[in-house]
């Protein structure tokens, strides 16, 4: 009998981070959790109701208002957020929302709202979570802990492809720009910033595929439930 794990993965913008995560999900039967999707829908909280992200009272005011919760998509077969009952899936890539997100991320009370919850859905462990802070801070004892990374210029193109299926007009400089801008205010933020926890694996996916790059992940799983 295999003992349930946490999987906790964490790294830089746009690394293939969730698609990794989802796989292993979907291969071990965990529930699988993107807090990326968390923090936008946050963001576009915010954005929407003017919310300045300085204005420590009307932030709190904000936070009793979001309500999260994930649903599975049958016809994508992955899980859908919701922002208070409306999907807000796609409209949190947008770039509107990428453009911001880390801003209302590096918010200390933002951080503790997402957090808390995030901690309550690994209660039971058998659960893969993606993020920048989930082996550090959400779940510092988690069993497996991976760090990813790919080369900027990989990821971009890789990113650019995704969003120019949605919006024509997206350019790789537009693109480039907003992962580094992230990645630099992720990584040097003063609460929970983006780094490689101490015990947590590295995998550069810059050359190699997702199947080889889900084959690592998995193999290193499996070692460890025993
Ligand atoms: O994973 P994704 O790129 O969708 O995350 C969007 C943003 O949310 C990140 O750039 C980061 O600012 C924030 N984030 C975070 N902590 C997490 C997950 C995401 O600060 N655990």
């Amino acid at each position: 009998m295999t003992e349930k794990i946490i999987i906790a993965i964490d790294g830089y913008s746009s690394c293939g981070k969730s698609t990794l995560a989802k796989a292993l999900a979907t291969k071990l039967e965990y529930v699988f959790i993107d807090t990326g999707a968390m923090y936008r829908s946050i963001a576009l909280y915010f954005l929407r109701n003017h919310i300045a992200f300085d204005d420590q009272a009307s932030i709190i005011s904000a936070l009793h208002n979001i309500k999260l919760h994930f649903e599975f998509n049958a016809d994508t077969q992955k899980s859908d957020i919701y922002l208070n009952d409306e999907n807000v899936e796609s409209l949190i890539r947008e770039m509107s929302v990428s453009s911001k997100v880390s801003e209302v991320a590096s918010i200390a009370a933002v951080r503790d709202f997402a957090v808390a919850q995030q901690q309550a859905m690994g209660i039971d462990k058998g659960i893969v979570m993606d993020g920048r802070d989930i082996g550090t801070v959400v779940f510092p004892q988690a069993e497996l802990k991976l760090f990813v990374t790919a080369d900027p210029l990989i990821r971009a193109n890789r990113r650019l492809l995704e969003l120019q299926a949605v919006d024509p007009t997206i350019t790789l400089a537009m693109v480039a720009e907003n992962l580094q801008h992230r990645d630099l205010m992720d990584s040097t933020r003063e609460h929970s910033p983006l780094k490689q926890a101490d015990d947590a694996l590295v995998l550069d996916n810059s050359h190699i595929t997702k199947q080889q790059q889900f084959e690592i992940a998995l193999k290193w799983a499996l070692e460890r439930m025993g």
